[in-house]
């Protein structure tokens, strides 16, 4: 992966080319943010950056022998050790390792270097299975860099998830972690840093990833997985940071709410039962991931509507086209009906998620809806 195919985070790449180019690379890193955020794809472009052959001032070259095989994730240097668990496919708990799982960890990776452990554990097909980095990694640790490079500059031994790790598997690799062979580098990449247990924690020079800015989750679903820029902005507002999340929001066809959410408050407020029916209809036609979305970005837009009432109006990170309605919808909030308007939301997302009726919720959610919008006129 190279740095440029990460949008923003500027500051982090440049210390991390910084640090590649002046020759002094901490044996141990640990990358560290939340679930979504850049941290994994930043480990990847950073091993890179080390290995190519030809650095430039801002990125790997993308053409020299290495480049291309860590394009592929194929390099002979690059170790890679994550959660698993068995599968159909590796059966007996003694063969579970990550080298096993390489094949599908690679076409993850491809898939969305973004992705989540709930994810990892999905596309493994192991639903409800507790993963981990089992205790018969630590000798695959010790073993991988026990051999001399093959051709690169550095060893790489990259980490996913180290807060996964079984303690006793952290206790077998501290001391190569201290002190590993020369040109070894460790790269921790975390989604938990305080469930990392402290003993490996100690040992490590963090890199602390922040959020994506909504403009930078914005240009990534544009440029990089080629999203309308409509809807990439909708996402962008509602993921807060997570990149993962803005993905999902987009998940194909109509996945922006804001059409939807602007009749059903309109029919809602005047009791329009025939046009609220419609929309139950249509509602209950959505999976219910989307039901789910849409009851999110509801109680989003509540709350922006409620700055928009109470607070500053350049609080508002609303894309343009919903920022006339969130104006005229918030003069009918009121300290008489927002915390109740947003406790129901929040129930029903809650019942969306657990498998209710969408039919009779969404009806029976507009009727209380009515009810509370009308109060404020009162
Ligand atoms: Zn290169």
């Amino acid at each position: 992966m190279l740095f440029s195919e990460i949008v923003g985070l500027d500051e982090i790449k440049q210390a991390l080319i910084r640090s590649a180019l002046s020759g002094k690379v901490a044996h141990a890193q640990l990358f560290a943010g939340s679930e979504g955020f850049g941290q994994l794809p930043l480990a990847l472009a950073y091993a890179q950056y080390l290995n190519c052959t030809y650095k430039q001032p801002h990125d790997a070259c993308g053409k020299c022998s290495s480049c291309l095989q860590f394009h592929k994730l194929i390099h002979p240097d690059l170790h890679f050790i994550f959660p698993t668990t068995t599968t159909k496919r590796v059966t007996h708990s003694e063969d579970v390792a990550s080298f096993a799982f390489l094949p599908e960890w690679r076409e993850f990776l491809f898939k969305n270097p973004y992705g989540s452990l709930a994810e990892w554990i999905d596309f493994l097909g192991v639903e409800n299975k507790l993963c981990s980095i089992t205790r018969n990694e630590s000798r695959n640790i010790i073993k991988a860099l026990s051999f001399k490079t093959f051709s690169a500059e550095y060893k790489i031994m990259l980490i996913w998830l180290p807060e996964l790790m079984q303690t006793e598997t952290a206790n077998a690799i501290l001391k190569v972690l201290e002190e590993p062979s020369p040109q070894t580098v460790f790269l921790l990449v975390t989604n938990a840093r305080d469930k990392v247990l402290p003993t490996i924690l100690s040992r490590t020079q963090v890199i602390n990833v922040r959020p994506f800015s909504d403009e930078e989750i914005q240009q990534t679903l544009v440029k990089r997985f080629e999203i309308p820029l409509l809807q990439a902005q909708h996402a962008a507002f509602l993921a807060e940071g997570n990149l993962n999340e803005a993905l999902k929001m987009v998940d194909n066809a109509n996945a922006f709410h804001a059409e939807f959410f602007q009749q059903w408050m309109r029919y809602c407020f005047k009791a329009n039962f025939e046009a609220l029916v419609n929309l139950t209809e249509q509602f209950a036609e959505q999976g219910r991931e989307r039901q789910r979305n849409f009851f999110l970005y509801s109680l989003k837009i509540i709350r922006e509507s409620m700055l928009a009432r109470f607070g500053g109006e350049a609080l508002l990170r609303l894309p343009h086209d919903s920022l006339t309605f969130v104006r005229n919808f918030s003069r009918f909030l009121s300290e008489k009906n927002i915390e109740e308007l947003i406790g129901l939301l929040n129930n029903s997302t809650y019942h969306i998620e657990r498998n209710a009726n969408p039919k009779m919720l969404f009806l029976n959610l507009s009727i209380q809806i009515n009810r509370l919008l009308n109060k404020t006129l009162e």
